[in-house]
């Protein structure tokens, strides 16, 4: 049988969003919504999907990923003050930041994106377990972590 390849993120990961929105002005970023996603948003602000396409997508990929038009500066465009204008709906890509498959591939990486993200290596201990869960989409960050609120009450 083979070994299992070990990962620097075995022993868990510290992370706490300290909200400074720093990941929706990453240089170069992209936000993609699935289909559902761009529906949520929509309804969320009140528009119809065309108006919300016509009006904040800039490429629709294979007709099923949508692609945010950037806003001021390379931000994203739902930025403003630091905060998300549609924070209750935003897609699952920035529900999981920062544990995304190529920010967790090597402990390099992971530092790289620390230097953008004050929140990793604050905080509360992701598991392995549930960063997998994380990575794997079936869990968000911040369902993680009322997990361990919930656990630390209880
Ligand atoms: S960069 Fe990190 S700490 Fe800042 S808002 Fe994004 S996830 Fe939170
Ligand atoms: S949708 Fe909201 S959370 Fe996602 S990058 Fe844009 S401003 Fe940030």
């Amino acid at each position: 049988m083979a070994e299992k390849k070990e990962r620097f993120w075995d022993t868990g990961l510290h992370f706490s969003c300290t909200a400074c929105g720093n990941c929706c002005q990453l240089d170069g970023g992209k936000v993609f919504l699935t289909e559902d996603e761009v529906n949520r948003a929509a309804e969320y602000l009140g528009m119809s999907i065309d108006e919300f396409i016509a009006t904040y997508i800039r490429a629709i990929v294979e007709q099923e990923s949508y692609v945010l038009r950037d806003g001021e500066k390379d931000c994203c465009i739902f930025l403003e003050d630091q905060k998300c204008n549609i924070y209750p709906v935003r897609p699952m890509q920035c529900r999981t930041f920062p544990f995304w498959p190529e920010n967790v591939k090597s402990l390099y990486r992971w530092k790289i994106v620390a230097e953008d993200c004050p929140g990793i290596g604050q905080g509360r201990l992701y598991t392995a377990e549930e960063i997998n869960d994380v990575l794997k989409n079936r869990k968000t960050v911040e369902q993680v972590s009322e997990e361990g609120l919930t656990n630390l009450y209880d």
